[in-house]
């Protein structure tokens, strides 16, 4: 899967995607991630891609067209694949978007920063828009970062564990059930005994158990969907 993503700090995405997961999904070809520089299709010998916005008040827009030279560039006219931009007033981004997300071959991810972009690229040129919940962060790289983060982890061969995305909290509508590692005895804490048991289906049911109590007590609004 391809993603294009269009930022003025592509200097943050490097570390993270250099790191675990996506590192080795990128080295095993399963992701392909550019970062576009806004910055790099100004027009202007100043480069500048911010301007005040119109009516007043405080803040820095993204002006357009620097976002559609870029966008335009590297997608086409029109973009070639959906362009998200990262908006804490797009729909929620939860584990069924990340999964509808992840049958995708190519997706383009727009980053916002100061008070956003200009409104005409999200009437003209975007087709999605996404947030990662009900709060502001400062640019649209993180979330950004954490949709290609969740959505690698649905493509097949990502994960060592074949199983593991199936099984984490939110994929079959629950929260995960809770791990436990050697040594079986710490500070008199115990390790449940279902789990040194060796049996298969007792464990099974054991886990089962516990993602319900779990749900019903942190996120009962699950069991309701
Ligand atoms: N003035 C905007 C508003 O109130 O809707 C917030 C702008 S925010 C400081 C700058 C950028 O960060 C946004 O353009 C967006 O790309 C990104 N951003 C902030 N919060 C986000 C969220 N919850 N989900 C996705 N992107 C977010």
């Amino acid at each position: 899967m391809q993603f294009d993503v269009f930022t003025l700090f592509p200097e943050v995405f490097q570390p993270y995607l250099d790191s675990s997961i996506l590192q080795r999904a990128r080295e095993n070809g399963l992701i392909h991630v550019d970062l576009h520089n806004i910055r790099d299709w100004t027009t202007d010998k100043h480069h500048i891609t911010d301007d005040t916005p119109y009516g007043g008040g405080g803040g820095m827009v993204m002006k357009a067209p620097p976002i559609f030279n870029a966008v335009e560039a590297v997608l086409g006219a029109p973009p070639c694949c959906p362009l998200i931009y990262l908006s804490p007033q797009g729909r929620t981004f939860t584990t069924a978007v990340a999964r509808e997300l992840a049958l995708l071959p190519r997706i383009g991810l727009l980053c916002g920063r100061y008070e956003g972009v200009d409104e005409r690229v999200i009437e003209h040129l975007v087709t999605d828009q996404i947030s990662i919940g009900d709060f502001v962060v400062t640019g649209g790289e993180l979330p950004a970062m954490i949709i290609i983060d969740a959505v690698t982890r649905f493509i097949p061969g990502a994960l060592g564990d074949p199983q593991g995305a199936m099984n984490d909290s939110f994929t079959n509508g629950l929260l995960e059930y809770p791990h436990y590692t050697r040594p079986e005895e710490y500070r008199g804490w115990r390790v449940p005994p279902e789990l040194l048991s060796g049996n298969h289906a007792l464990i099974a049911r054991w886990r089962k158990e516990q993602a319900l109590a779990r749900t019903k007590a942190k996120r009962p609004d699950l069991l309701k969907k």
